[in-house]
């Protein structure tokens, strides 16, 4: 099956070609455009490039197209995405504004160009939909929560993908199994004690999610990727009244607010120095204080969500890191690994700074494992994508 994977930005546009047979799937070509001001142009420039490469004749030899849409409120999985998912992401644009917009154009651009061609939007919020209401409820009145208040989740392909592999890793077949079919099937109860997994993708934004049985119980984002851990330039959690009150003493207008919230808050703006954790690292090395302050914060809140976690699923049979800043950086591992030995968890130091990709970084003797798994979302959308697909001519 060949899959193609878009990806879009308010200005770009970017492609993964992937064949996939049976469990297999391997990337065979990738591409983009930058600054795109039609996407039109840049669709077909992508498909140019793919036949000028020999990789498909036309848009015909594709079996379908995915795109890792991000919130469309109650509207969420792995979905054939026709005419009435571009209208769902245009009516929820006010809480994705710079995803949803892209997603929207493109989905109508490849239905208009090429209608014989599969669409999939698979939901980044798609992961949460069997989250607890307790787990998913704020205690707001209950016109907000008709009025769609609630924690959705996100970075559901990257920890639905942890889900699976980290299964696999930890000798669960069973478990891998729900997980790969966990959007065509749903959950299904397996007997015996539940295989107990926080996956902390950690990257330009982060998450922490709590995974039972390779099903999503908790996530520490809410109404919008605007929650949770200090992201790159996003403020995370905060105090609801916080807004109010800097808005008064400040003297913001609600777009102001929102502007410094979502660009100059996160990393960036506890750090002052810049949204990327290397520079941050380098710069708290150099004795920068505000730089210390920054990874400080966010190490704490990376502890805060494990923590939490840790409680509501029972215990904890792998920790998982991935994503850019999970996947690089062995210090921050150890510095949120650090003084758990109580509760089970020891990491081993030298492992942690040199192992491979997908190994156990913990000590013999502890009772969590502690794995690095890499994160590939493009790979992931064309394998739920191919999924659907595939079950969609089985049942006809
Ligand atoms: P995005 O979320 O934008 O796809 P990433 O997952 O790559 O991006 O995350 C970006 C973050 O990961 C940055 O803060 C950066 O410091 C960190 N990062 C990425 N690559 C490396 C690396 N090779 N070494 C250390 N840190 C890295």
């Amino acid at each position: 099956m060949k899959i193609l994977v878009a990806n879009l930005g308010s200005t770009s546009f970017k492609y993964r070609l992937f064949s996939l047979e049976g469990s297999s799937a391997s990337m065979i070509a990738r591409g983009g455009s930058e600054r795109v001001t039609d996407y039109g142009a840049a669709i077909d420039k992508a498909l140019g490039e793919l036949a000028g490469a020999g990789h498909v004749r036309s848009a015909k030899d594709l079996d379908g197209v995915g795109f890792k849409t991000v919130f469309a409120g109650e509207l969420t999985g792995c979905v054939l995405a026709d005419e009435s998912v571009e209208k769902a992401l245009r009516d929820t644009a006010d809480l994705a504004p710079a995803h949803n917009p892209p997603y929207a154009e493109g989905l109508r651009l490849f239905r208009e160009r090429h209608p014989g061609v599969p669409r999939v939007a698979l939901f980044e919020t798609a992961f949460y939909q069997w989250v607890p209401d307790y787990a998913r409820r704020y205690a707001v009145p209950e016109a907000w929560y008709k009025a769609g208040i609630r924690r959705y989740g996100f970075h559901g392909a990257s920890h639905k993908f942890v889900a699976e592999r980290s299964a696999e890793l930890l000798g669960r077949p069973d478990v891998a199994e729900v997980a790969r079919r966990l959007y065509l099937d749903g959950p299904r109860t397996i007997p015996g004690a539940p295989l107990r997994v926080v996956s902390c993708h950690l990257g330009g934004s982060s998450s922490v999610t709590a995974i039972s049985d390779g099903v999503a119980v908790g996530t520490s984002m809410g109404l919008s990727p605007q929650s949770g851990l200090p992201q790159s330039n996003r403020v995370g959690d905060l105090d609801s009244a916080a807004v109010p009150c800097a808005m008064r003493r400040l003297g913001l207008s609600v777009e102001q607010a929102e502007k410094q919230l979502c660009k100059e808050s996160g990393l960036q703006g506890l750090s002052g120095v810049s949204n990327d954790l290397r520079d941050i690292k380098a710069a708290a090395d150099r004795g920068d204080a505000r730089a210390q302050l920054a990874i400080n914060v966010f190490v704490h809140s990376i502890r805060h969500w494990i923590g939490a976690f840790w409680l509501d699923l029972g215990g904890c049979d792998a920790l998982v890191f991935t994503a850019g800043i999970g996947e690089n950086n062995a210090w921050l591992r150890e510095a949120v690994c650090a003084g758990l030995s109580e509760i089970g968890l020891t990491l081993d130091v030298a492992t942690n700074g040199s192992a491979p990709f997908e190994s156990n970084l913990a000590a013999p003797d502890s009772r969590t494992q502690v794995i690095v798994i890499p994160a590939n979302e493009e790979l992931v959308v064309a394998r739920e994508a191919a999924r659907l697909l595939a079950a969609r001519k089985v049942n006809g």
